[in-house]
């Protein structure tokens, strides 16, 4: 089987990723997606707030994920679902298996990886205690209240201030159940305000920050938690702990991008986002494979999940048309205050609208500048009154200021105002 263009993941990023191909007019698109329907997790996110920027309406995940997944099947585009992606080759062979066709080797001129993230896991966080039932991921107990029809519990403490956990409160709480606390190891929640205000304020949910769970009693089911304050270290501080009767409780410890496939492909991997590095267009460290969405960086907003994939997929464009640029790379550098960018690197040569820069924060800072350094010298400067780590910021490095450009590379830093 051949295709121009094979994209992996049919969520969101995947969906507008062909679609934006298909525009460019790239005849033999294949979407590849393990699950049995397209949408990617937006499926199982029954609550309203997706699609603000792209469509500027509020949407649910399902309807949003409907909007693109119904062009795709309008524009011809072929998708096998139920197909699982097992291996790329360097040489862009793709392995893949389903139920119909058993074992297949698809050859694409560009790939495009879409696979999402997955859920940290109580064992990647070492949670102490009994190993009884009740306890889940955030996403996998919305999947079975939202998708499967099952209730998780009915008293619950949820660990882990993220959206899915605050998203989850609500939901368990719409659905009848207690939610007796959400409690977050850091001094702030990773999550949206909007969803602090919306998912715990409005149900009168406590949010016990700097504070995390030191117990887990239960046989067969989960009986108890016990949780404690932490000190700046993060050790629990003794003499602290409270004990909550609960049956369930939730675990929104963060999301991991979904990269098995791109690390036996070859592909560079950034620690500090867990996807892969990039350049301008992001493209890896294997020309002709791209990434985007969350299996690149997890993001907060599905819009701009689906602003990414169609950069990745017009470069994608760019490169089966043979137009990209060779040219010397500049690293991009995360300094004071900034946990990462994306991209992390870049040509000069590609930039025909600047340079689009995504970056974190490490804590919470009020009136700073996001400064774009070249050397000594700052080529931009933007104010923002508050940061978070929770939320994603986007920096726009307009081309003019990089034409006199003369370093190897660049740093994105924070500079002025208040502390944290
Ligand atoms: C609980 C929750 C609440 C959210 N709330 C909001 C909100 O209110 N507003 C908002 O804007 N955003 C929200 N988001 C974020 C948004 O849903 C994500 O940013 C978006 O879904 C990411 O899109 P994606 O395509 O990168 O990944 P996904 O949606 O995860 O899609 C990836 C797809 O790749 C497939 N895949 C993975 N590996 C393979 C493989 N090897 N072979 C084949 N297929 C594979 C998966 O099955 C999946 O379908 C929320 C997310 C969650 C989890």
């Amino acid at each position: 089987m051949e295709y121009d263009l094979v994209i992996v993941g049919g969520g969101p990023a995947g969906l507008a990723a062909a679609l934006q191909a298909r525009k460019e007019g790239v005849e033999r698109i294949l979407i590849l997606e393990r699950d049995k329907e397209l949408g990617g997790i937006l499926q199982q996110c029954i609550h309203n707030g997706f699609g603000l920027h792209e469509f500027k309406e509020e949407l649910t995940g399902p309807e949003y994920a409907l909007r693109f997944s119904e062009k795709v099947l309008q524009q011809g585009i072929e998708c096998m679902v139920d197909t699982m992606v097992l291996e790329i080759s360097d040489k862009k062979v793709i392995r893949a298996v389903n139920a119909r066709s058993g074992y297949m080797e698809i050859h694409a001129g560009a790939v495009i990886l879409a696979m999402g993230c997955r859920e940290r896991t109580r064992g990647a966080i070492a949670i102490p205690g009994e190993r009884p039932a009740g306890i889940f991921t955030a996403g996998a107990a919305q999947r079975y209240i939202n998708m499967e029809g099952y209730m998780v519990g009915k008293k619950i403490l949820i660990l882990g201030s993220g959206d899915i956990g605050l998203i989850m409160a609500r939901r368990l709480t719409l659905e009848g159940a207690e939610v007796k606390a959400v409690v977050e190891l850091m001094p702030f929640s990773g999550g949206l305000a909007r969803n602090i205000a919306q998912c715990l304020d409005d149900y009168g949910i406590p949010l016990y920050l700097s504070h995390t769970v030191v117990d887990v009693i239960g046989d067969a089911r989960l009986e108890k938690v016990v949780i404690a304050a932490v000190d700046e270290q993060k050790r629990p501080i003794p003499g602290t702990e409270r004990e909550y009767e609960v049956d369930a409780l939730l675990l929104s410890v963060g999301l991991i991008p979904e990269n098995d496939v791109s690390r036996k492909t070859g592909v560079l991997i950034d620690e500090r986002t867990q996807g892969p590095v990039v350049n301008e267009l992001m493209e890896t460290n294997i020309e002709g494979i791209f990434a985007c969405g969350n299996a690149l960086h997890v993001h907060d907003l599905v819009d701009f999940v689906s602003a990414e994939a169609r950069k990745a997929a017009s470069a994608a464009c760019r490169y089966l048309r043979r137009e990209v640029k060779p040219g010397a790379y500049r690293e991009i550098h995360a300094g004071e205050g900034v946990s990462y960018t994306v991209p992390q690197k870049f040509r000069a040569e590609n930039l025909a609208e600047g340079l689009e820069l995504f970056l974190r924060v490490k804590n919470i800072y009020r009136n700073r500048r996001i400064e774009v350094r070249d050397g000594e010298t700052t080529i931009l400067s933007l104010k923002r009154p508050h940061l978070a780590p929770g939320e994603m910021e986007r920096v726009l490095v307009p081309g003019k200021l990089l034409e006199g450009f003369k370093g190897d590379s660049l740093t994105v830093t924070l500079a002025g105002g208040e502390g944290a």
